[in-house]
């Protein structure tokens, strides 16, 4: 049975007739959290019986949640095929309140979905790499994260979040179905999230990164840097060999980028590996004449891990020589350290749970 969460809505115009039946069962799907045909009252009896027939709004199955003193919580969910993958919801702003307790604005939240069960990127210091490629998500399952963590928060379902692909996978290896996902996400008779509420992180694919900004989206980029260096960015990003930095800041640079936003550099600051000035200094160099943010975070360590968090001296030292030079550069506190949130880290945890 095909999963109707994997259709944009301009593909299920073209299965179903009429046409404007689509619009409705979106609404229904993805603005009041509808999980079955029969609830859809204002379409036909007989209608809602053959789409029942013919499709399933399948979300997947949480199989384990860790909640960190941040407030943010990590997502084991299970795929219909029994594979696994990882979702993490970020509290970005609490809710605030008049003096008589009525909301006057709704908290705000981010969801950092999985592109794909594993990845073939093999990033050195990246637990997610550890287990190898497995398969791509398809759409459905990148939007289905979100349908089942907002509704498990109570989320309800047409308040808009923001969504990042920086859970497992590589998106822009996936990049079809990661397409469609920020189409069904933005379908305004649907979630109704603006691609600019978007933000799709990559290890620096040069050629799909350009192959991105012609399908013109409207998406955010992340791209994550982590060394300014080729021979150390190789050491810890195998996939360097083949896309260098020069290549990613050449694609960076003619990327379509909404004016007031800016291109984001991840940075991941790995004790007595990439936390000197002098990177600091060459990052500068490389970043001229890019709108970029940099955003600087915490290696993250795990059991085994061949790399050390950095001291927060350093760090604080790194983004000062940034600020100084002008560059915006912010610091990210890994969110939910204490449970383990990198991508990769509640997958490998289980799996070691339960062997
Ligand atoms: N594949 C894409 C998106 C997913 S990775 C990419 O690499 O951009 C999401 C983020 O998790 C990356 O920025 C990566 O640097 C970060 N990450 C991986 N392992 C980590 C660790 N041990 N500690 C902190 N961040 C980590
Ligand atoms: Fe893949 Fe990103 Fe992990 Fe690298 S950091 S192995 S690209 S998920």
């Amino acid at each position: 049975m095909k999963n109707i969460l994997d259709l944009t809505r301009q593909e299920l115009e073209e299965e179903i007739a009429p046409k404007f039946r689509a619009k409705q069962i979106y609404q229904w799907v993805y603005q009041k959290g509808a999980r079955s045909f029969d609830v859809m009252s204002n379409l036909p009896k007989a209608m809602r019986e053959d789409l029942a027939q013919k499709y399933s709004i399948a979300t997947p199955q949480i199989l384990n949640v860790e909640v960190s003193k941040d407030g943010s919580k990590k997502y084991l969910l299970g795929l219909e095929d029994g594979h696994t993958i990882e979702s993490v919801l970020l509290p970005m702003k609490k809710e605030q309140r008049d003096e008589k307790g009525n909301i006057i604005k709704e908290a705000r939240y981010t969801v950092c979905v999985s592109s794909q069960v594993g990845c073939k990127v093999g990033c050195a210091f990246c637990l997610t790499a550890k287990g190898g490629f497995v398969r791509n998500l398809t759409p459905g399952e990148i939007v289905g994260q979100v349908l089942a963590i907002k509704e498990d928060n109570k989320i309800p379902a047409n308040r808009r979040v923001n969504i990042v692909y920086m859970g497992m996978g590589e998106p822009l290896d996936n990049l079809d179905n990661v397409a469609k996902a920020i189409k069904i996400f933005s379908d305004e008779n649907g979630l109704s999230i603006s691609p600019r509420r978007q933000t799709i992180s990559t290890s620096g694919l040069a050629p799909k990164i350009k192959k991105l900004g012609e399908m013109n989206l409207g998406v955010l980029l992340a791209i994550s840097l982590h060394a300014v260096d080729d021979a150390l960015r190789q050491k810890l990003m195998p996939i360097n060999k083949a896309y260098n930095i020069e290549s990613i800041i050449n694609a960076v640079k003619e990327f379509p980028i909404d004016q007031r936003k800016r291109v984001m550099f991840e940075y991941l600051v790995i004790k007595d590996v990439n936390d000197d000035l002098k990177s600091a200094k060459k990052l500068v160099k490389l970043l001229h004449g890019i709108k970029a943010k940099v955003n600087l975070i915490y290696f993250n360590p795990y059991p085994g891990s061949p790399f050390q968090r950095p001291s927060e001296e350093d760090v604080k030292r790194f983004q000062k020589y940034l600020l100084d030079h002008g560059i915006l550069c912010t610091v990210r506190e890994s969110k939910g350290l204490d449970i383990s949130a990198a991508c990769g880290q509640l997958k490998e945890k289980s799996n070691a749970c339960s062997i």
